[in-house]
């Protein structure tokens, strides 16, 4: 078997009729082979940054776009194929946009294995741990703190026994964080699963400091992304004031920057995203660092049901994968864009044991929305 092609679909929600918050773009990659077998893939990045470093021609040996060096290679040599795609593309990649295009065409190499060897993808990597894992949703709280009970209260009934939110206005005023978080506790009640999500927005050690101190009575399971991942030596000072768990790290890719932040900042859970940290291959590599440093691996993963797919998988086939992140994004190309997309429910979301990653694309919202 040897690839053929390799298409790069950039997705695009029009703002004026559809509107959307967090899922107004996305990348998809199909790879081609000489069979009937195509495999897809997906990066959560800056989609044509993601196209430019999969199609741009060879500029010299550490410069070459990813399609290139793959026409005509066997796709079910995945390591080998990924090493070669991290060398000849250092220059421009090793880390960033490089790698998040790397790992689009990672997860579509193990949808081409999976389909050509006739098993799940999990056991392709190693068995199953699991046939259902428990999912926290995450929201984008309303400015109003108040408007957030009714949100959270929402969730609840639908089967979450635990929440995240975080993005909008959170993070931009200690009052206004005090105020949300107060709202969505007194809603769900004091022993909910309850988490938060900074964005890096405290920006420094200090202001950090003091938000955890005044959050300490809300008994937070984890505050995520305080700051920026950049800053090892804040992360490890956070680490330890208060009861709430320190997340982080879904910006960073590769095993090389997952194991500076595991040893240096010392985070309670590392989360990187499948679609961005370097693709199933780069992941397993990762929970095995994050295992050697007694850190829990929670990954990110908030784009199209492709991703969810690949995250699914992924931690099915994963010893202590028995968390994941289910987006409550209105996108269309969460809520539709794979028609099959894995439900979640009653708390929970089944592992499918499907061949591939079993994704079924609506081509017709993929046509509606494609802008390449
Ligand atoms: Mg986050």
């Amino acid at each position: 078997m040897k690839i053929t092609d390799i298409e790069v679909i950039v997705l695009r929600v029009p703002g004026i009729d559809d509107p959307c918050e967090w899922g107004e773009d996305a990348v998809i990659v199909k790879v081609y082979t000489d069979g009937d077998i195509v495999g897809i893939g997906e990066s959560d990045t800056s989609p044509m940054v993601a196209k430019a470093a999969i199609l741009a021609p060879e500029t010299n040996l550490y410069c070459s776009g990813l399609k290139r060096l793959l026409i005509g290679e066997n796709p079910l040599e995945i390591q080998r194929l990924w090493d070669k795609m991290y060398w000849s593309s250092n220059y421009m990649g090793r880390r960033g946009a490089g790698i998040h295009a790397i790992s689009a065409i990672d997860i579509a190499l193990w949808d081409i294995a999976s389909q050509y060897y006739q098993v799940p993808i999990y056991m392709l990597l190693g068995g199953k741990y699991r046939n259902r894992i428990k999912a926290y949703g995450t929201f984008i709280p309303a400015d109003k703190p108040e408007d957030n009970r009714e949100i959270a209260v929402k969730l609840k009934e639908q089967g979450y026994t635990s929440l995240k939110f975080g993005g909008g206005i959170l993070g931009d005023d200690p009052d206004v964080d005090i105020e949300i978080i107060r709202n969505v506790r007194e809603a769900v009640g004091d022993s909910f699963e309850l988490e938060i999500d900074i964005a890096t927005k405290w920006r420094t050690y200090g202001h950090a400091a003091s938000m955890f101190k005044s959050l300490e009575k809300y008994n937070l399971n984890w505050i995520e992304e305080p700051i920026l991942a950049d800053d090892e030596k804040g992360y490890a000072k956070l680490s330890g004031i208060t009861s709430a768990k320190i997340a982080g790290g879904e910006s960073l890719t590769t095993r090389f920057e997952f194991n500076s932040f595991l040893k240096n900042a010392q985070p309670d859970i590392v989360q990187p995203d499948i679609t961005r940290c370097g693709g199933i291959s780069e992941m397993r590599k990762i929970y095995d660092l994050a295992q050697m440093n007694g850190t829990r691996l929670i990954p990110h993963g908030f784009s199209t049901g492709i991703l969810l797919a690949a995250t699914v998988q992924f931690l099915a086939a994963t010893e202590h994968g028995d968390l994941m992140e289910y987006s409550q994004s209105q996108s269309p190309l969460f809520r539709d864009l794979v028609k099959n997309k894995i439900p979640f429910e009653d708390g929970y979301v089944n592992v499918p044991d499907c061949i591939g990653l079993g994704v079924e694309i609506d081509e017709e919202l993929l046509n509606k929305y494609r802008i390449d």
